[in-house]
């Protein structure tokens, strides 16, 4: 599952993670901590979005 800041545009990966603000990769969006923000504008978690997209073939698999 993907999540898209509805400000900015960056995008979370469970696969990537946010390891530069302590999240690990393989960590599911709603185990982010609540006072994560996005890295790139500061948002709070509430204004991520599901990013519901066919084109990923890139893999998502569990780490
Ligand atoms: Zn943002």
């Amino acid at each position: 599952m993907k999540y898209v800041c509805a400000l900015c545009g960056y995008v979370y990966k469970s696969s990537v993670g946010d390891p530069e603000n302590g999240v690990e990769k393989g960590t599911d969006f709603e185990d982010i901590s609540e006072d994560w923000v996005c890295p790139l504008c500061g948002a709070s978690k509430e204004d991520f979005d599901v990013l519901e997209d066919g084109d990923d073939i890139d893999n998502d698999d569990e780490f």
